[in-house]
């Protein structure tokens, strides 16, 4: 696997300065890798990165799912509204 590549696709953020490019140190054991932000040379655990992101993609998750449900609502009602309408044209035999 390309290390680079995975790295990008990781897609988190350094919870001190925001920053998203991240340097690797293979540990020796891979729980414990290390990882060092490029940005503000913050060292941390793998396991530290994503726990601290996983906050916030959950945090921001809410607030999408939040909008996201307000929209499904909308949706609906104009999926039934619109189910309705064409009922007369439903024949039932
Ligand atoms: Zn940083």
């Amino acid at each position: 696997m390309d290390a680079e590549k995975y790295t990008r696709k990781l897609a988190m953020v350094c919870p001190t300065c925001g920053g998203d490019q991240f340097q690797y140190e293979k540990g020796v054991d891979e729980t414990i890798q290390v990882v060092r932000c490029a940005c503000c040379e913050r060292e941390m655990t793998k396991d530290e990165l994503m726990r601290e992101n996983s906050e916030n993609i959950s945090a921001h998750m809410e607030e999408i799912g939040q909008e996201a449900l307000k929209d499904a609502a909308k949706e609906i009602k104009q999926m039934l509204k619109d189910a309705f309408k064409g009922s007369d044209f439903i024949k039932v035999k």
